[in-house]
């Protein structure tokens, strides 16, 4: 056992901290008139009027789909949000430090810089799969993994990370951003064996409300209490809130166009191995490819760009490119532009 304790984990400030208590904390129901928060009494009711700053009826959905209570889950604006409350909560500026395991998402590292938090690296080995002694080696607060991974798109070993949650004294995070489009099954289900674990989650990719901001976090009800005590009273918005819902109520329709999204990555694929300049294009559990390149991948996405097609590259990791699926439209027009930039 990792011989984990939450109350070593977390900073003292945090532990004392008195939240805010918000108008709407005070009072959420029906009333002749609400005359507590200051707001203007002319709109829909929606825009004009505070969010729930407890998002009750959105984490009491997510609960009883992911089978945790809802005093487990924890709303943010986006789930950008929720990782860097996850920093705040656990690291103390100039002192304390993550670990990260490189090439992954670039918002934990960039959380843990804003808070003067040290990030400390273990890249990933083997098909991007975790280096285990590596990382048990290493000693951190919090341990950041993606899986699936981004921009990799492969989904992480199932016995590495038991072995990791085993073993790792801090807290560690699983990011599931891309969990809906896989097979495979949630950490989420694993939470009653594991206090140093945190899911989170997005409404950005599957559900398609990456423009809404909305994301959310699965822990034990104390390191959710922590993270609700941090965050702005009012971090969703009414908008997204409803959004959420609604896209929840559309699951089957949300299935068939990740379905689409998919049988685009793999058409995509079958041409992208077959092109000159393609060195492997990488499994992928997402729904995007992470495709590595035998040249520097600037002339490609300029020719791409060119073309009004913009795809990711990285500036530390020149030879490779990560492609998002699209609609079958855009797949054919990406195929013209990568055929023509082959045939120069
Ligand atoms: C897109 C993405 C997120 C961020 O999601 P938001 O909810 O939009 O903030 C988090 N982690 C990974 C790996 C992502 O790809």
């Amino acid at each position: 056992m990792s011989g984990f304790r939450l109350e070593d984990v977390v900073r003292n400030n945090i532990k004392d901290l008195a939240p805010y208590v918000s108008a709407r904390h005070t009072f959420i129901g029906e009333a002749k008139a609400l005359l507590d928060a200051n707001e203007s009494p002319y709109g829909d009711g929606i825009v004009n009027r505070y969010p729930d700053p407890l998002v009750s009826s959105l984490r009491e959905e997510i609960a009883k789909r992911e089978n945790v209570k809802p005093e487990q889950v924890v709303c943010g604006n986006g789930s950008d949000e929720i990782l860097d409350l996850i920093v705040r909560i656990f690291c103390e500026p100039g002192k304390d430090s993550i670990l990260i395991c490189p090439p992954t998402f670039g918002m934990y590292k960039v959380s843990a810089a804003i808070n003067d938090v040290e990030v400390k690296a273990v890249p990933l080995i083997n098909n991007f799969q975790l280096n285990i002694e590596g990382i048990v080696a290493e000693k951190a607060k919090v341990l950041f993994l993606c899986s699936p991974n981004s921009p990799t798109g492969n989904l992480m070993d199932v016995s590495d990370i038991e072995q990791i949650l085993q073993e790792w004294p801090g807290v560690v995070v699983i990011d599931e951003a891309y969990i809906e489009f896989t097979e495979s099954e949630s950490w989420v289900s694993t939470l009653a064996m594991f206090p140093n674990l945190i899911v989170t989650r997005t409404f950005s990719k599957f559900w398609g409300l990456a423009g809404c901001r909305i994301g959310y976090g699965i822990a034990s009800a104390e390191i959710v209490s922590f993270l609700a005590a941090v965050k702005p009273p009012y971090n969703v918005d009414n908008l997204a809130y409803n959004a959420a819902l609604e896209a929840l109520s559309q699951e089957d329709e949300k299935k068939r166009q990740a379905a689409i999204q998919l049988e685009q990555r793999d058409i995509l694929k079958n041409v992208l191995v077959s092109l000159s300049f393609v060195e492997k294009v990488h499994p992928s559990d997402s729904n995007f490819l992470f495709t590595s390149l035998r040249e520097d991948a600037t002339t490609l996405y300029e020719h791409c760009k060119a073309n009004g097609i913009i795809i990711r590259r990285y500036g530390k990791d020149p030879m490779s490119i990560r492609i998002s699926a699209g609609t079958p439209e855009e797949t054919e027009h990406l195929i013209a532009v990568l055929r023509s930039y082959t045939s120069k």
